[in-house]
């Protein structure tokens, strides 16, 4: 069979799928996939934006193509009776990696040797991580975030402790201290592999970031930044906040993909945007935007390479398992877990709406 038939196979066997569990299925997309899976999907979106979609809808099955994060978090703002499925269960986040339970501990362990932790240290953590991180952060009273959140969850963060440690994003950390005027000499860094001896500096820090990155938005350079500004006279340079902050510095705006496909959306016909994020999304929206130029700001551009697992042929299979009474790829995070990280997810909430 060439690509094409087998293509063209495949999307007909999920339509019918599709047609024949109806209401009971629903189909998320996160912006980085595929163009083929985006186009099959219910609704694309952000992790959380998929995530409420899921929590409000009455379907029994949701399908999450993206990446298991976010399939988590589904499930932990999962309704009763309602079940996650992730089509690739190798579908992980190097951002999401780079922090684990254990690691999380022992740094938790080796900064109450210099702090009193539980008074005097308030844990943020990025939604890019898993439920077991959650569920640690939230049992201690911290909050999730995500990029458009972030300044809003650190200022409620700071407002409850003296200091606050950030994860696992460093770069995200740095740009929304910087967003807050939270000087460069109150930031200290914790690496996870070599935590150091010397405690003293954590005592003096406002903010603690844990060393982690993505190793997608990392790419971009400032070096980027000067090129596309050289070779396009009068382009205007949009980055994604886990960008280094030497790029974000360098950028006209800086946001989460939301602000980003709003920027660019609501520019006047005939801008032109160097857009620092993962590719699929930038592709997407030069393709939806053709009356302004709208190209990566990395040559070449970089791709999630976790996201790009899911394929056609993996929803095909999923789908035709469901028809056939069987469930493939279900995403459970056990009780214990899932109210810690649910308490986490809920103070976000709590400090998006200024709450207290
Ligand atoms: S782009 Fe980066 S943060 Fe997003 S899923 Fe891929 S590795 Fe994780």
């Amino acid at each position: 069979m060439s690509d094409m038939v087998e293509v063209h196979v495949l999307k007909a066997e999920i339509e019918e799928a599709k047609r024949k569990l109806g209401e009971d299925l629903l189909i998320l997309a996160h912006h980085y996939q595929r163009d083929e899976i985006v186009e099959l999907a219910d609704f694309r979106g952000d992790s959380l934006e998929l995530s409420r979609r899921a929590a409000d809808s009455d379907a029994r099955w949701i399908v999450f193509c993206g990446v298991r994060f976010m399939a988590e978090t589904a499930a932990i703002l999962a309704r009763p009776g309602q079940r996650v499925l992730i089509p690739r269960e190798d579908a992980g986040c190097f951002l999401a990696h780079s922090v684990d339970p254990v690691q999380l501990r022992d740094a938790w362990e080796r900064l109450s040797q210099v702090l009193e932790v539980e008074r005097e240290l308030l844990p943020v953590a990025y939604v890019n991580t898993s439920a077991e991180v959650k569920a640690f952060v939230g049992a201690r009273g911290g909050a999730c975030c995500t990029s458009s959140s972030a300044g809003k969850v650190l200022a409620w963060a700071l407002e409850r402790s003296p200091r606050v440690f950030f994860l696992p994003d460093q770069h995200l950390g740095r740009n929304t201290a910087a967003a807050l005027g939270i000087p460069e000499k109150e930031i200290a860094l914790w690496d996870p592999h070599h935590p150091p001896k010397d405690l003293s500096r954590f005592k003096k820090a406002r903010l603690i970031l844990w060393r982690g990155a993505c190793n997608v938005h990392v790419r971009f350079l400032p070096q980027d930044v000067a090129r596309v500004r050289k070779e396009h006279p009068g382009v205007k340079v949009v980055v994604h906040p886990e960008c280094r902050p030497e790029v974000a510095a360098l950028a006209d705006e800086v946001g989460s993909t939301a602000h980003i496909i709003r920027t660019v959306e609501n520019s006047p016909p005939g801008s032109g945007w160097a857009v620092g994020t993962e590719q699929r999304l930038v592709a997407r929206l030069a393709a939806e935007n053709p009356d302004k130029k709208v190209f990566s700001l990395g040559d070449p551009p970089p791709y999630c390479s976790y996201m790009s697992l899911t394929r056609l042929a993996d929803l095909t299979e999923m789908l035709t398992g469901l028809l056939s009474g069987g469930e493939r790829g279900l995403v459970e995070v056990p009780e214990e877990v899932r109210a810690g990280a649910r308490s986490a997810l809920d103070r976000m909430w709590e400090a998006i709406r200024g709450g207290g």
